[in-house]
């Protein structure tokens, strides 16, 4: 039982039998059947022109972001924003783009007067301000389709473009009950990871306009994710987007029961408001002692979080009866 992250989730035997049987060949070439086979049907999925499938999450942001902005310009961001905080400054070191990260609300959005603040004038003293990406979900919580269609309105009337930083995508898909183009829809450029909640063993998806597509390709090549025989891991991806996404609403609904029976703890407090999908953020009193819980608790074979702040994932390789047990096994420190 391993709460850290929904990147654990083993690929499942489908996965597994149609990586073994996958017909492949040298995609920096063009020649995998079942990595073009991917990109053409996610590219049509989505609603975008085209599709490039790229080693990782982070990749594809890094691409995805080098496509909009040449060095010495700027995107606007949050500051709990993925691709900025935690892809080890890909952007600027590798990219020569500057993030302009504004403060998120608590729910995940950013205050348009403060990003509109943000945008330099065209001056030789600033970066010029070229994009807006925002997450969704973004630490779990799902954006309100309305801010979206404002996100959209708000960059046409700015000459920006808008990336989504659309890892956990279809998270917020399922949890707003619309189909993932809807969301998609909004923006010029998004990715989704395929190895998180939906299971597939490595890898992510940038979607955008041809144009773009041809440019991240390009630049995918310079940092070293031109992979060759990759439908092996193609054929993997193709059945997170086909065959797992029904598991993300019995995900969301174990990550409200979590949240419900951790709220019910002495000592523990989760702000249930926010559980919107398959993380659930929770805090114990500083005199529970969490890094002990946690130690006894991985001899079990249950991975918790070690310090009193602390996130839970959940994901299809824990179950509701799973949640009951370690909840019961939790009381038992308590
Ligand atoms: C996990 C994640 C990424 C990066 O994905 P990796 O495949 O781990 O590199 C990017 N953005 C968000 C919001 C994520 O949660």
């Amino acid at each position: 039982m391993d709460f850290r992250s929904d990147t654990v989730t083993q690929p499942t035997q489908a996965m597994r039998e149609a990586m073994a049987t996958a017909i492949v060949g040298d995609d920096v070439y063009g020649d995998d059947p079942t990595v073009n086979d991917l990109e053409v049907w996610a590219a049509e999925r989505h609603g975008f022109e085209d599709a490039l499938f790229t080693t990782s999450g982070t990749q594809a942001n890094l691409l995805g972001l080098m496509a909009h902005c040449e060095r010495g310009d700027e995107y606007l961001c949050g500051q709990q924003a993925h691709n900025y905080k935690y892809e080890a400054g890909g952007a600027a070191v590798l990219g020569s783009i500057q993030p302009q990260p504004i403060e998120n609300n608590p729910d995940g959005t950013i205050d348009f007067a403060k990003l509109k603040a943000a945008i330099k004038e065209d001056d030789c003293h600033f970066a010029r301000t070229r994009l807006l990406s925002l997450e969704n979900t973004i630490g779990g919580k799902v954006l309100p389709m309305n801010y979206l269609a404002q996100a959209r309105q708000f960059v046409d009337e700015h000459g920006l473009s808008l990336h989504l930083d659309g890892a956990r995508v279809y998270n917020a898909a399922v949890a707003l009950n619309v189909d993932v183009k809807e969301i998609a829809n909004y923006f010029d450029s998004m990715t989704i990871c395929l190895s998180k909640g939906l299971a597939a063993p490595v890898g992510s998806l940038l979607l955008g306009s041809r144009e773009y597509i041809a440019k991240a390709r390009r630049l995918r090549k310079m940092v070293g994710g031109g992979m060759r025989q990759a439908g092996i891991l193609a054929a993997a991806g193709k059945l997170a987007l086909t065959e797992q996404v029904s598991q993300l609403a019995v995900d969301h609904d174990n990550a409200e029961h979590l949240a419900n029976q951790l709220a019910q703890l002495p000592g523990f407090s989760v702000v249930i408001e926010q559980v919107h999908t398959n993380i659930v953020f929770a805090s114990a009193n500083d005199d529970i002692d969490i890094a002990h819980i946690s130690n006894q608790l991985a001899k079990e074979g249950i991975t918790m979080p070690s310090n009193n702040s602390m996130r839970f994932v959940t994901h299809k390789d824990i179950t509701k009866s799973d949640i009951d047990r370690f909840i019961s096994r939790l009381k038992t420190f308590l």
